[in-house]
């Protein structure tokens, strides 16, 4: 069989070098505050979080040591995080200064490895748009996400307006921008020799070649994002903490692809009533105190794979307030738990119960309950029962009562 080819490894340099002449007030933008965070470290989250960055360079201001300090600190448990380094006086010199740096600290960078460029100040960077654009580079390649401008756009020529130029045909370009190590370290080394342009972007850095070098490369457009504004005004950061307390709000919760819930009961024995255990009727001994029927052993169970799937306790499922639950055989609450479970998007895998009584000998009605608990989980699953006393201690000693011990392994359904 064909071997799948080896992932690509893939950096990212975050550029929050500048020193935020457009935004009024002691701080640079880089370091303003979002949602309680540094403006820079949202863009450090995203790409951390992206499962196909490999590791990534951080360049912050230049002549500015406390700063970089700080962005030390505040990156301190972000792993991928190779370096954070001082930028230089332009954008360009900044990223050329942050490819160095991810060079001397990265011996295994091939020409064709992508490297994304990021502006610091876009805190708002989906990982969705980060792997569409590394989707797009390739030794000869390079991508660019753009939004389409809204208003109509006009040519001006000092203060009289010449013409209007199509929409269809602009572009509004936003980072990360994508380009192979070879062409980025290429394009960067014949600016820096023939620093004539200013460069915005790593576009114009591509376009900025001679154009023998440039007619080899194709610029991508990627579909960019509106809510991946860049904060240059401070208007840009009210609207930025506004679209992140909506992102916030519509996260997607985090599932976990395999999951252990544990669960404890106990209940008092009363007399005048049937003991229900593991969904069976155990004959001839005083039964439990309870709103429903008191099953200590379904109920240590259903908690478990509540908690395994993240959706509370039995409480909240099923309170024993509500008259509906009254006297009710708890086959009814695991069988609804289970249903929670395949709707939350996960089966069972395994369950291990210990059920602590002193009296009665509950070992031989083990495989029956078993039998009855697989009858309602329905899906297959391995199961496990085993009852145990406590040596005469405690309340299960004193023969007051019956407690349950239960963990459950839920995994993700596959898609
Ligand atoms: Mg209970």
């Amino acid at each position: 069989m064909a071997r799948k080819p080896a992932q690509k490894p893939v950096f990212a340099i975050i550029v929050a070098a500048g020193s935020g002449s457009r935004c009024p007030g002691p701080q640079a933008k880089q370091f303003l505050s979002l949602g309680g965070q540094p403006l820079y470290l949202w863009s450090v989250k995203a790409f951390q979080k992206c499962l196909k960055i490999t590791g990534i360079v951080i360049v912050g201001p230049n002549h500015n040591p406390q700063a970089l300090h700080e962005m030390q600190q505040e990156t301190t448990l972000f792993n991928k995080v190779i370096t954070i380094i001082a930028g230089g006086n332009s954008r360009t010199e900044s990223v050329s200064i942050g490819v160095a740096a991810l060079a001397a600290a990265t011996p295994i960078l091939t020409d064709s490895d992508p490297i994304l460029i990021h502006d610091g100040v876009r805190p708002l960077v989906s990982p969705e748009l980060i792997l569409k654009v590394i989707d797009q580079v390739s030794s000869k390649q390079i991508a660019i996400p753009t939004t389409r401008p809204t208003a109509t756009v006009k040519k001006i020529v000092g203060n009289t307006i010449t013409q209007t130029i199509a929409r269809e045909e602009i572009g509004l370009a936003q980072t990360p921008q994508g380009v192979p190590y070879g062409l980025l370290c290429e394009a960067l080394d014949y600016w820096l020799k023939n620093p004539t342009t200013p460069i915005t972007d790593e576009g114009a850095l591509i376009e900025n070649l001679p154009p023998e070098n440039r007619a080899q490369v194709t610029i991508v457009n990627v579909a960019g994002e509106t809510c991946n504004l860049k904060v240059t005004f401070p208007e840009d950061l009210q609207q930025a903490e506004s679209l992140l307390q909506k992102k916030m709000t519509h996260e997607v919760p985090f599932k976990p692809r395999q999951a252990t819930g544990f669960g404890y009961d106990v209940h008092a024995f009363a007399a005048g009533r049937k003991l229900i255990l593991g969904g069976i009727e155990i004959p001839g001994h005083t039964g439990l105190a309870g709103h429903s029927d008191a099953d200590v052993l379904i109920h240590a169970l259903v908690d478990a794979l509540l908690g395994a799937v993240g959706a509370g306790d039995i409480g909240r499922h099923f309170p024993d307030h509500d008259l509906a639950f009254k006297n009710l055989c708890s086959l009814h609450f695991l069988s609804r738990t289970m249903t929670i479970v395949r709707e939350r998007g996960f089966y069972l895998e395994a369950a291990d119960i210990t059920i602590v009584a002193q009296q009665p000998k509950l070992a031989p009605h083990i495989p029956s309950m078993l039998t009855i608990l697989k009858k309602t989980i329905t899906s297959p699953c391995q199961l496990n029962i085993k009852a145990t006393t406590s040596e005469g201690l405690g309340f299960t000693g004193r023969r007051e009562g019956i407690a349950a011990y239960a963990v459950a392994t839920v995994t993700a359904t596959p898609l």
